[in-house]
């Protein structure tokens, strides 16, 4: 029922501070209701190397304080550890499909290598379908969620890819043009380290940005594929926090800028970069937005 990730990028954290930030992100948003929580986060080895590069999961029925102190118990991750560029990613579940338990909560995962894992805010209805023909290709469900049908999805998808320069973003652009229901999505991936992409139909999402520089809130719009129109927003300096969340409560405290994605809205982070582009866009329709001041 709450969606919050935060990816600092040239911004030294410990492991112990990116925690603290996503255990705070939850809080803000309890008062939305939940019945467990779980984040994810980049696991000791971290390199370019898919096989190096892991992701941790953890996850927890019951209250945001029961998954914070589950945190500390893993002594596999130096809390110490100083990442120069990370992104995690948090959530609390109210149950629609699937019992409360360890297993359904979220983040959902593709594999046991959890290659791409994902948060999400909302209902999947056409879940069943989904699922049913992922199985008949193979792919194995752990959980009761309608959720777990979109992780799933999207390792189909890159298993399939026809060329290995596919992005992040065309993955999960291919991913939701098959869903139907209500969602805010948050991904990440093993294949994609440091790199964000979120997306929303229905549900909310918003995303802070900060930096200690001076942050440009202009847009530059540029020409995307098939005539779709993308916008670049250019942090002018090297060193950017950027916070995706439900909502703004969970933000404030961190920044004032901030962004609201519009359904169908593709945001994605790499690089450092932030940019939006919407898929199914009515003609006529100005998908331009720009970085908001919150009072
Ligand atoms: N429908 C999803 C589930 O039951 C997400 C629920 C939520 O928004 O917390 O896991």
């Amino acid at each position: 029922c709450g969606i919050f990730a935060y990816l600092n990028y040239q911004v030294p954290r410990t492991r112990k501070e990116i925690f603290e930030t996503l255990v705070k992100g939850l809080q803000r948003l309890e008062y939305r209701g939940y019945d467990s929580a779980g984040i994810a986060v980049d696991g000791p080895n971290k390199t370019t190397d898919i096989n190096g590069n892991t992701i941790c999961l953890i996850k927890k029925r019951g209250k945001v304080k029961a998954l914070d102190e589950e945190l500390y118990k893993k002594d596999t991750l130096d809390l110490d550890a100083k990442l120069n560029t990370h992104f995690g990613l948090a959530h609390t579940r109210w149950a629609t499909h699937g019992e409360p338990s360890a297993v359904n909560s979220h983040p959902h995962r593709s594999d046991k290598d959890n290659e791409f894992v994902v948060i999400h805010n909302g209902i999947i209805t056409n879940y069943k379908e989904l699922r049913e023909y992922l199985i008949t290709k193979g792919y194995e469900f752990e959980s009761e969620t309608d959720t777990e049908v979109i992780p799933k999805l999207i390792k189909y998808v890159y298993d399939n890819r026809e060329t290995d320069s596919i992005t992040f973003s065309t993955l999960v652009e291919r991913v939701i043009q098959q869903l139907e229901g209500a969602f805010a999505l948050v991904f990440k991936s093993r294949h994609f380290p440091e790199e964000a992409v979120s997306t929303r139909r229905g549900s909310p999402l918003l995303i802070g940005v900060r930096s200690e520089h001076e942050l440009s809130t202009e847009h530059i719009p540029i020409q995307y594929n098939s005539g779709e129109l993308c916008f670049f927003f250019f942090p002018f300096c090297l060193a950017v926090e950027y916070y995706f969340a439900s909502d703004a409560s969970a933000i404030i405290e961190h920044t004032n800028k901030v962004l609201y994605l519009e359904d169908d809205d593709i945001a994605v982070v790499t690089g450092g970069k932030l940019s939006i582009h919407r898929i199914n866009r009515q003609a006529g329709e100005d998908p331009v937005r720009a970085i908001q001041t919150l009072q």
